[in-house]
């Protein structure tokens, strides 16, 4: 039982007495109720061990099998659709920071369910250029929420993005992979850690997997890939 006082600070505390942030009921914890979470898109059950890709049968998606990404496993609760889609947009574009806590809060109950443990977590950097733009990533908090979770080290400084890439979305597949290239850089060797890279969505994976790519020349034994949504992989 929680003494009084206890229950007297959390009532207090603005975190557990939010309304919900779609069906404004009133004291949800962490700005969504418990109705509202369980109608949010889920990853189905069965999806590629590698990509998480949703339509897979197997245990490997024709895709990865033909080309595997360069990290060893992408973790995805949930798929990029309504309403998880209108709050990361409303959240980057809107400035709205506020839903940042919704969504930590979101992967930190993912990252618990799990017991995957990396050396270091850090999120996917943004160049400077899109940095100064946006005025914060995205992706911190959700970087932090598994850190925190796993007990392990958030590195946000260990990887950066050298040139303000063209958008991944207006180019095939081929095309990503060139733009993508060379477009991170790491600071040190990490010979032999585990490392985890978080991004608030996957669209296409060749983001994150040209991230892992570089962390394994670098020394990464193994690098797990984490997003809040998945969003369906154009098949080229
Ligand atoms: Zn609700
Ligand atoms: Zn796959």
């Amino acid at each position: 039982m929680l003494s009084n006082s206890i229950m007297s600070l959390i009532d207090n505390c603005s975190i557990f007495n939010q309304s919900c942030l779609l069906c404004k009921t009133q004291n949800s914890a962490f700005g969504l109720c418990e109705d509202c979470k369980a109608m949010l898109p889920r990853l189905p059950d069965a999806h590629c061990l590698l990509c998480a890709d949703p339509v897979a049968t197997g245990h490997c998606c024709g895709s990865c099998q033909r080309s595997p990404p360069h990290f060893d496993a992408l973790h995805a609760p949930y798929l990029f659709g309504y309403p998880l889609n209108a709050i990361i947009y409303a959240m980057k574009y809107g400035k709205r920071l506020e839903l940042t806590g919704v969504l930590h809060h979101l992967m930190s109950e993912f990252a618990a369910k799990t017991s995957l443990y990396s050396d270091m977590v850090l999120p996917v950097p943004l160049s400077k250029e899109r940095l100064a733009q946006r005025g914060f990533n995205q992706s911190d908090s959700l970087a932090q929420a598994i850190a925190v979770t796993m007990h392990s080290r958030f590195s946000p400084t260990l990887c950066w993005r050298k040139r303000n890439t063209v958008p991944q979305a207006s180019l095939g597949r081929a095309e990503r992979h060139r733009n993508l290239r060379n477009a991170f850089g790491v600071k040190q060797r990490i010979d032999g850690l585990s490392v985890a890279i978080v991004d608030d969505v996957a669209t296409s994976g060749t983001t994150l997997s040209a991230l892992a790519e570089i962390l394994k020349k670098q020394g990464a034994k193994r690098v797990d890939a984490w997003v809040l949504c998945r969003a369906s992989f154009p098949k080229t």
